[in-house]
């Protein structure tokens, strides 16, 4: 087994063995750019240890051998007392990870080899202030001490010295601080730091290789869906220094600017400095402007490698290098992270100088990119003060004042006010606080705490875990940092974007990205890029999308953002408000008579609806849904309706409606409203009430047909789980064409399909599917169906608990659980199709605008995807990379 492969015999497609870092360090020294020279020991190393729970067979001799290598290579021995080689411990994975052992710089010094170091280069300060790093570092990451103590002995030793500046530190000051640590680590540790120099990197190495399982990053690969058993791979390299004077130093830079994506390279770099001392903020940095003055024929080294990294990689790339004594050497590469709006407009540009084509720039970009741009945002250019910053738990722009108990968040919001909650942190008691609320703040945390996972459910704006707050519920306040105090009622401003949290009512202004979806005129190259990825990826997507609308209004907003038409139109809304009466009336009727009646006053109504819905999507296809929920939810609540009438009693009014409405609410109570008597269960029990709603949609196709209009209604039955009850419904809607059809003399394209929703359904789908013109993945109800929950009633109690213990990496309610819900999805498509080839296939659940399910959908081979209308664009870009992803 080769366990460990030396820089000159890797390259950058070698991520799954070399892990993202060792892949790039190889692939840049076979470019001949000046890397230290090291080696890579492999992710299947990693595995090894872990399932072995120690080294593996000849690991051990193999990193000896390629150490020999490097140490003839560079002319030292690591460690050696008077010529030290000094080498770099550097986890990383394939992918990227927070929770990773941070690296380890300077392994091979100790007591006598420091001595060595310092007569070499005849510096003792470096000597020391490399040695006392080494100590830092070791002593945090691979013994585990809490980094605080080292950093504390290091800020008192700086009072002592009555400086800031860790630069006035003198020769002694390091020595003593060697001292300290060295103390620290004892104390703590309770073991002697390893004077050893192998036995150092033989620890770094195993340390390295069990940070693979830390919680932090078990659960960020949970969430992430990065697999559990790749491992890390191990970097050994050769130290240089960046920490030698002011003739050296250390930077970061980027081929273009991260953050707006403008070309033209972007960096930061700090004189005499080492490692993360440049973006750890100690001292202030350069612009790489800045440092051509310092030193520039380094800087203009790095501008070439970074033109060459760039033009290789076709890609941004990001980018860590050190200058030693002058000599420029480069530490890192990778395609580097962006913002969204950075994303875009590369993309744009990369294919405008011909560095990739256009399909590669659909590839570039994601729909979760494009949702965020889609967002009103704060105005940038107004006035604001940070407050603080957390996670970025569920994005948008929320202006509210802040109140600190659910009750209070209710109560402001009935009268009106723009709430938002701010807690330690949430539990299920608070939901209803959270649902009126605009925003959600917590002091406590992560992504998947309860407040972050319920306010992505609901789609409500949530920034968590911003530690700088202190939150006191009981005195209705939060102080940030022992200074600013916020109180119950005053404005906050929170970005879930970004994190940040600011005072007062920051201006909101509306996404420029949404208004050009709306058909502005809207100038500018973020715009312009979004335009004309979005052109091409129409050209690319095989499934359609459609759009989730009840409306007229929202179906021609979907129809702006690009739907092809509706996938799920809910009848349900229609029957509230004043409308409510009627179908009280309904369900109280004590005769055929009267149902009839009932019936008739409600369905000039309904085809009114249809009509506007149906001149809106012209031309295009229009799923509607037979009416689905439990009746009792058009009634009036049991309790008030009982006390109603108790009091009347004993007045003595008589009450006759309210009375038999009782007896209904009481004869429609169910225990489990979502398994109870809905969906086509209504439609065969209340005869006329779908035959009433399919007339409806059938004479409002007509009359478009005769106005001149193209109407293509699609009658939709829901929670059917025997090919019976569809065919029940069915032919009675064949009867309602015919009649609607000979009484107005219209021929109507019209079609009648089930959804899938019921798991029985899913696995009947070859019998369902000769009766049936389409079926419609209710993947809601199906998720529900299949795990047997409600998502009403576990989302808010104990989903964040169940992400935690890892039962689900996200909300199957979010994101579609592929292994076991899609399988129903995949088993009913392919047995459907088999029954009844020209079967149409599509999904109107949410899932339908999350990409993930959508990649999913497309390789089932669905037809469509529908989504709530502003998530069209997001489904056309998603539908666009599933195409090219799965071809
Ligand atoms: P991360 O994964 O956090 O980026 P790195 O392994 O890149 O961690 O190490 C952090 C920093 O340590 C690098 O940016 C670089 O400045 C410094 N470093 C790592 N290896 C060496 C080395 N061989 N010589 C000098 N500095 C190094
Ligand atoms: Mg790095
Ligand atoms: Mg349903």
């Amino acid at each position: 087994m080769m366990w460990v492969t030396d820089f000159a015999d890797g390259n950058k497609d070698q991520k799954d063995l070399l892990g993202g870092k060792g892949a790039n360090l190889a692939e840049m020294t076979n470019l001949g750019l000046p890397v230290p020279p090291g080696f890579t020991i492999s992710t299947e190393a990693c595995r090894a240890y872990l399932r072995q729970g120690g080294d593996p067979e000849g690991l051990e001799d193999q990193v000896t051998e390629r150490l020999a290598a490097l140490e003839a290579a560079m002319g030292r021995r690591l460690g050696d007392p008077t010529d030290p080689l000094l080498v770099s411990v550097r986890s990383g994975a394939k992918f990227s990870m927070p929770g990773m052992m941070e690296t380890v710089l300077n392994v091979g010094l100790n007591d006598r080899s420091v001595e060595g170091l310092a007569d070499l280069t005849g510096d003792r300060r470096f000597a020391y202030d490399s040695y006392r790093r080494l100590l830092q570092m070791f002593g945090s990451t691979v013994l585990g001490v809490h980094s605080d103590h080292f950093s504390d002995a290091l800020d008192a030793l700086k009072k002592a010295r009555r400086t800031e500046d860790d630069l006035a530190l003198a020769a002694e000051d390091l020595e003593e601080l060697v001292e300290t640590f060295q103390g620290i680590i004892r104390e703590q540790a309770e073991v002697e730091f390893p004077q050893e120099p192998r036995r150092q990197l033989d620890l770094a190495v195993h340390a390295v290789f069990n940070s693979w399982n830390t919680d932090r990053a078990v659960l960020y690969r949970r969430q992430e869906r990065i697999p559990e058993d790749l491992g890390t791979a191990v970097n050994v390299q050769a130290m240089v220094f960046g920490n030698g004077g002011m003739t050296s130093g250390s930077g970061v830079a980027f081929t273009r600017d991260p953050a707006s994506g403008d070309q033209g390279v972007y960096g930061d770099y700090l004189q005499n400095a080492q490692g993360e001392d440049v973006v750890a903020g100690i001292r202030n940095t350069v612009s790489l402007a800045d440092f051509a003055e310092i030193d520039q024929k380094s800087h203009n080294e790095l501008i070439a490698h970074m033109e060459k990294l760039e033009k290789h990689y076709r890609d941004m790339c990001d980018i860590e290098f050190t200058v030693e004594h002058g000599k420029l050497w480069m530490l890192q590469t990778r395609v580097g992270k962006r913002t969204p709006e950075a994303a875009f407009r590369i993309a744009a540009h990369m294919a405008d100088e011909g560095l990739i084509d256009w399909d590669e720039a659909v590839q570039r970009v994601t729909g979760d990119q494009l949702a965020s741009l889609m967002f009103p945002r704060f105005d940038a250019t107004a006035e604001r003060t940070l407050l603080a910053t957390g996670m970025n738990a569920s994005p948008g722009a929320a202006v509210g004042r802040a109140v600190f108990d659910w009750r209070t968040a209710v109560e402001w919001a009935d009268r009106g006010e723009d709430v938002i909650l701010v807690r330690k942190e949430t539990s299920p008691e608070d939901l209803h606080g959270m649902m009126v609320a605009k925003g959600i703040l917590t002091s406590r945390g992560g992504k998947t705490s309860h407040a972050a996972v319920v306010a992505r459910g609901m789609g409500r704006t949530c920034v968590c875990g911003a530690e700088a707050l202190d939150v006191d519920t009981k005195t209705g306040q939060f102080t940030v940092r022992d200074s600013k105090t916020i109180r119950e009622g005053d404005l906050i401003s929170i970005d879930g974007s970004t994190g940040e949290i600011f005072d007062g009512a920051v201006p909101v202004s509306p996404s420029a990205v949404v208004r050009h979806f709306e058909g502005e005129d809207v100038e500018g190259e973020l715009v312009d890029a979004v335009a004309r990825i979005m052109a091409h990826a129409d050209t690319l997507r095989r499934m359609q999308v459609r759009t989730n609308a009840d409306t007229g209004e929202d179906a021609e907003r979907a129809r702006r953002f690009g739907a092809q038409g509706i996938g799920l139109c809910r009848t349900e809304h229609m029957f509230l408000g004043d409308r409510r009466q009627l179908v009280e009336d309904l369900i109280v009727a004590e005769s055929a008579e009267e149902q009839q009646e009932a019936l008739a006053a409600l369905l000039p109504r309904q085809k009114g609806d249809f009509e506007k819905i149906l001149e809106s999507m012209d031309g295009l296809p229009v799923t509607i849904r037979l009416i689905d929920p439990p009746l009792h939810e058009f009634l009036p609540d049991i309790t008030e309706l009982s006390v109603a009438l108790a009091i009347a009693d004993t007045r003595g009014h008589r009450k006759r409606h309210e009375r038999k409405l009782l007896a209904a609410v009481q004869r429609l109570h169910e225990q489990n409203p979502m398994l109870g008597l809905r969906g086509v269960r209504l439609g065969i029990v209340i005869p006329g009430l779908f035959e009433m709603q399919a007339r409806a949609i059938l004479e409002a196709a007509a009359a478009r047909t005769r106005a001149g209009g193209s109407a293509r209604p699609e009658i939709m039955v829901p929670l059917v789980g025997s090919v019976r009850e569809l065919d029940l419904i069915r032919h009675r809607i064949e009867q309602v064409a015919r009649e609607v059809s000979d009484e107005l003399g219209v021929e109507i394209d019209y079609k009648v399909g089930t959804m899938i929703e019921l798991p029985r359904a899913a696995l009947t789908a070859d019998e369902i599917a000769p009766s049936a013109q389409f079926f419609s993945f209710g993947t809601n109800d199906l998720t529900q169906m299949t795990w047997g929950f409600s998502r009403d009633d576990v989302e808010a109690s104990f989903f964040s608990t169940y992400i935690e213990h890892g039962v689900f990496g996200i909300s199957p309610f979010e994101s579609l659980d592929v292994e076991g819900v899609g399988q129903l999805v995949r088993t009913a498509a392919e047995k459907g199709r088999a029954a009844n080839p020209a079967l149409h296939l599509g999904v109107c659940g949410e899932h339908g605008g999350d990409p993930h399910s959508i990649h999913f959908f497309d390789e089932v081979g669905l037809d469509y995807v529908s989504c709530s209308p502003y998530r069209v664009p997001v489904a056309r870009l998603e539908a666009a990379r599933a195409s090219l992803a799965n071809d």
